[in-house]
């Protein structure tokens, strides 16, 4: 008899699981394009993060994103990315 849980997903920074609803997707589609997935419904590889700035810099630090999408991420993805989570430089 096991509960129904809220669905938790894998932090790629602190490695933590948290209910899906506080992570944010990152999606890479089947195009091989890399974007933040605000619905959660993008069809395609993803990974999950906290939504804070300490979790995207420890999984840009260990290549997670890479590894977890199966893709090298350009600068360009990066800053696409850092912006739209609203951690542009500051
Ligand atoms: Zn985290």
């Amino acid at each position: 008899m096991k509960p129904r849980k809220v669905p938790q997903r894998l932090c790629v920074g602190c490695m933590e699981m948290k209910p899906k609803k506080e992570l944010i997707r990152i999606v890479r589609t089947p195009e091989g394009e890399v974007l933040l997935d605000s619905t959660g419904k993008k069809a395609g590889r993803g990974v999950y993060l906290c939504v804070n700035k300490e979790c995207l810099t420890k999984a840009l630090k260990g290549h997670k994103l890479e590894k977890g999408l199966q893709q090298p991420l350009s600068e360009e993805v990066l800053e696409r990315l850092k912006v739209g989570l609203g951690y542009e430089n500051s």
